[in-house]
């Protein structure tokens, strides 16, 4: 019940102020659907926690005419010419992505700033300019916003651009060769072209439009500071997403946090998601795996996260950002209802992403998800990708026929793709004492570095006897009983599988878990644990 509370709690918080429908899909499709669909993505410090978030993926239901989409700064030409290349490449995905968002009904405004004299005698530059002013104005859309409010600023950016944020050798020469919106976007009779915030404006409210998507360039400037960007538009109380994978950011590898350029903008996207706005990907428009830029090489790492037992959903982000941060990875988390009863816990989003991932970390609990969502897990697997699972996932998908009409259960997931044999676990109370499963085990990759005995809080798991094929790793004791495997390994087809009834959220707090995972986590993508 106390992570029900806190849901609502925090979801009502968060929403304040925005004008929007929260739909079940079932809904959607019964509303006749022209809606426009979309899946966004934010996070809220949980309450009392000292500074920890959670994430939070919610549907809302758009209606196209009350859509906008603003293309902010995709320029010809950037005096950095990494970042030149990398509008090169994203320019045709975005003309797609918004030629789509058109045919739909959405307005589409373009904003390549400083060179609006260039669309002087364009019919989408005589829309924006021809709307009529706006009755309500807001205070400071006609100006840059440095920060949303007192609490982003106290916080700051969580990387240093200071130096312009060139990661070019050498260095490109700093200037404003800018001359025009690049090409490959098509700028259509029907759009607007302007970067003006006031014109924005008015053009938002000559529409009556409720939501509005930013994409471009770059997040950590231009999209969040512009007059008509990410603040001033969620300050004056636009329903404003960022698409998260139509944007790029100007930042050195080689300044704070010295991590790949890529994570330095998944940096920037969490610090929108924490203390800006919510964001989206393309997919909702495409139904195709989020765009990545071809450099971005960093293998990729999903957590799907739907339980109400043990805080997944608190524990797994920090664990995602560590893995990014000091280990060089990607990672992406789609978190489902956190709630035990109701209606929409069998829902997921964005399993589409599992085409270009190297890792499934499964952590959910007796979910029955959309028969297409569940497709993308199968084919994951059948393609040899590497998955995690934790404790509950011996039971992830084990709705005992729970869920809606449309929806698939894999009950068989545990002995046929864990290894497992879950049939209940011994009661709390008791701490389970957690040693290495024999001498072998011991100098097994995952346990490197891991101090061992390992004293949980969680309820010990009842999983004997494994799966054939299994290696058990750990060997979990109580009291009185008899000992149970709580880690070993698996092959699935040509997956590697680790799964570990561990995960309470004290575990989370353990540096031996802690430690486990992040090996576990390199095993399965084959490649060598980090040292110590
Ligand atoms: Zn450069």
């Amino acid at each position: 019940m106390r992570s029900v509370k806190r849901f609502i709690w925090l979801s009502s918080v968060f929403l304040v102020g925005l004008v929007l429908v929260a739909v079940s899909p079932q809904r959607v499709t019964a509303d006749g659907g022209g809606h426009l669909v979309v899946n966004v993505r934010y996070r809220a410090e949980i309450p009392g926690s000292d500074g920890t978030y959670r994430v939070f993926c919610t549907r809302q239901a758009w209606t196209p005419r009350e859509t906008a989409v603003i293309i902010c700064d995709m320029w010809d030409r950037h005096w950095c010419e990494g970042a030149t290349r990398r509008v090169a490449e994203l320019a045709p995905v975005m003309n797609r992505v918004v030629s789509l968002a058109r045919d739909k009904g959405a307005l589409i405004i373009h904003a390549p700033s400083g060179t609006i004299n260039h669309y002087r005698d364009h019919p989408a530059r005589r829309r924006a300019e021809r709307a009529p002013q706006a009755t309500n104005r807001p205070e400071g859309i006609a100006s840059w916003c440095h920060w949303k409010d007192e609490t982003e600023k106290s916080v700051g950016y969580p990387i240093d651009h200071s130096d312009g944020g060139c990661d070019c050798q050498p260095l490109c020469k700093q200037g404003s060769p800018w001359r025009k919106q690049i090409e490959t976007i098509r700028i259509d009779d029907r759009d607007a072209i302007s970067d003006s915030g006031v014109e924005v404006w008015n053009l938002l409210e000559q529409r009556g439009i409720r939501n509005v998507i930013l994409m471009g360039v770059h997040t950590n400037m231009c999209v969040l500071g512009r007059p008509f960007g990410l603040r001033n538009l969620a300050k004056a109380g636009q329903n404003v997403v960022l698409m998260r994978d139509l944007t790029d950011t100007m930042y050195n590898s080689r300044q704070r946090p010295n991590v790949s350029h890529f994570t330095g903008t998944d940096l920037v996207v969490e610090h929108v998601e924490k203390y800006v706005c919510p964001t989206m990907t393309s997919t909702v428009l495409t139904g195709k795996p989020p765009f990545r830029f071809k450099n971005d090489r960093r293998p990729l790492v999903v957590f799907l996260s739907a339980e109400s037992e043990y805080g997944a959903a608190e524990s797994l982000p920090g664990f995602a950002h560590e893995l990014e941060l000091k280990h060089g990875l990607r990672c992406e988390i789609l978190q489902g209802s956190t709630e035990k009863k109701s209606d929409d816990r069998h829902d997921i989003a964005g399993m589409e992403i599992l085409a270009d991932a190297d890792l499934l970390v499964v952590f959910a609990r007796r979910r029955a998800f959309p028969a297409d969502q569940m497709a993308y897990l199968r084919d994951f697997l059948s393609r040899g990708g590497a998955l995690i699972g934790l404790r509950t996932a011996s039971h992830a998908f084990d709705a005992r026929g729970s869920g809606p009409k449309g929806h698939a259960e894999w009950a068989n997931f545990d002995p046929e793709v864990l290894g497992g044999n879950y049939h209940g676990h011994h009661g709390s109370g008791p701490k389970t004492a957690v040693t290495a499963a024999g001498a072998a085990a011991a100098r097994h990759p995952i346990l490197a570095g891991v101090e061992l005995p390992l004293l949980s809080n969680g309820s010990l798991y009842r999983a004997t006897p494994l799966a054939e094929g299994t290696t058990a790793l750990l060997i979990g004791t109580i009291p009185d009983q008899a000992p149970e495997p709580v880690a070993w390994t698996h092959r699935f087809k040509d997956s590697r599988v680790f799964y570990t009834s561990l995960g309470h959220p004290d575990d989370f707090r353990a540096p031996s878990f802690h430690r486990l995972l992040v090996n576990a986590v390199f095993w399965a993508i084959d490649r060598p644990v980090p040292r110590r």
